[in-house]
């Protein structure tokens, strides 16, 4: 059976005022994006491309204030949470999993650094 306790959030805050969104997991881990990251990750087909093509993102837009602010937090089933940004863009379903790779920790990036270490690349 697949550990799925990683990908589980059993609190999800979105703190407008500070501009972070906060997520607890089930495994007691704690990740805290700030909105401008969150922005940053949106994985949709006109930030992110689709089909080879580059998206929106891929040229690396200078991000308004607008842009970066969240407006709301919205649960999508049980495996994602759509945003809803000041400049209206809501196209985007972070995925748990999505949230939880990216995790921006101190921990968490050492771990990704190490696994790409341990993973060629850096011989
Ligand atoms: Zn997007
Ligand atoms: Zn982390």
């Amino acid at each position: 059976m697949q550990d799925t306790s990683r990908i589980t959030p059993v609190r999800i805050d979105a703190d407008r005022g500070a501009g972070t969104l906060r997520l607890e997991w089930a495994d007691g881990h704690e990740t805290i994006y700030d909105t401008v990251t969150l922005r940053w990750l949106c994985p949709c087909a006109y930030c992110r491309g689709e089909a080879g093509q580059p998206g929106w993102l891929d040229t690396n837009p200078k991000l308004s204030a607008e842009q970066t602010r969240l407006v709301d937090v919205a649960l999508v089933g049980s495996y994602a949470i759509q945003a809803t940004w000041g400049d209206g863009h809501a196209t985007g379903y972070h995925t748990f999993r999505l949230l939880r790779d990216h995790c921006p920790c101190l921990v968490c990036a050492r771990e990704r650094h190490a696994h790409e270490a341990e993973h060629g690349g850096l011989r």
